[in-house]
């Protein structure tokens, strides 16, 4: 355990707060609130093509509104592209990253990334980590332990894109460091980023968080909720009653008299349980909730 604790919420701009979103908010709160620790909201807003105008402000209300208060001012990532930047060229020059100038068409058919670029001295704006040869293995807070093979599993991967803009992998790693994050919880389609992330802590010098992936909110068809549709429970539901929702969800089980948002929040910090997170959220049969 790292102390003193600080906890992120890391939302991209790319719609409202959804209620997977929220859950993802509602355990990253509560696990740095438990840890008498510090809790920051982190705006990803460094993908201009897929950002929509005003979510971010939106959300950030949002979070006030449902009484998830930050220690901190909010962060932008759009404000730390320098830190970025800095942060490939010193990979570049180390040589444990290389310009690659391979089109997506070129790779189509490959697994993953076969190594074209990995010797040649190219101009090209797009940079990838080399990585090693070896296996990584992930310790998950709550989900099972999983061991990566580096070169085949991952194989070298993008932390520049070809459009000049930092990739998420790099952004991250390096605004969690500067943040001094020690734990890092979020939902499950983000697992598989946790070995690129410690493998880039490692080549770069940076500390390690902990991390803790809960399960994700999945549409009836199994596919991941991202974002607000109409049939969202926050579309209808009062503050008190979507967090009361969220922290159920998430097997936690407030009591229902209990009908104060403060009063709501002081039992979830003092009766959070990790260990009670189900391993699986139940698919079809939140839509409509509290309705
Ligand atoms: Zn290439």
């Amino acid at each position: 355990m790292h102390t003193p604790y600080r906890g992120r919420f890391a939302p991209s701009p790319t719609g409202d707060l959804h209620l997977g979103s929220l859950l993802s908010a509602v355990a990253s709160y509560l696990q740095a609130r438990r840890h008498n620790g510090q809790w920051l909201i982190r705006i990803e807003d460094i993908d201009p093509p897929r950002e929509i105008h005003g979510s971010a402000a939106g959300i950030v209300k949002d979070l006030q509104t449902l009484g998830l208060q930050a220690d901190e001012a909010v962060s932008y990532q759009s404000n730390n592209t320098a830190a970025y930047r800095q942060a490939v060229t010193h990979l570049l020059v180390s040589a444990k990253a290389f310009r690659c100038s391979c089109s997506r068409k070129q790779l189509k058919n490959a697994p993953v990334y076969p190594g074209n670029c990995r010797k040649l001295q190219l101009d090209a704006c797009a940079v990838r980590l080399k990585v090693a040869t070896r296996q990584l293995t992930v310790i998950d807070l709550l989900q099972t332990t999983r061991e990566y093979a580096l070169a085949e599993n991952i194989g070298d991967f993008i932390i520049w894109r070809a459009d000049d803009l930092p990739a998420y992998q790099l952004a991250v790693v390096v605004d969690d460091a500067a943040m001094g994050i020690t734990e890092v919880v979020r939902g499950c389609d983000l697992q598989d980023s946790t070995p690129r992330q410690l493998y880039l802590q490692e080549c770069l010098g940076l500390p390690q968080p902990d991390y803790l992936h809960i399960p994700l909110l999945t549409d009836k068809n199994g596919r991941k909720l991202s974002k607000r549709d109409n049939d969202d429970p926050l579309n209808r539901l009062q503050p008190q009653a979507a967090i009361r929702l969220a922290l159920q969800l998430l097997g936690q089980q407030p009591p229902l008299e209990i009908s104060d948002l403060d009063k709501l929040w002081d039992w979830a910090i003092a009766h959070w349980q990790v260990r009670n997170i189900p391993l699986q959220f139940p698919t079809s049969s939140i839509r409509g909730l509290g309705c």
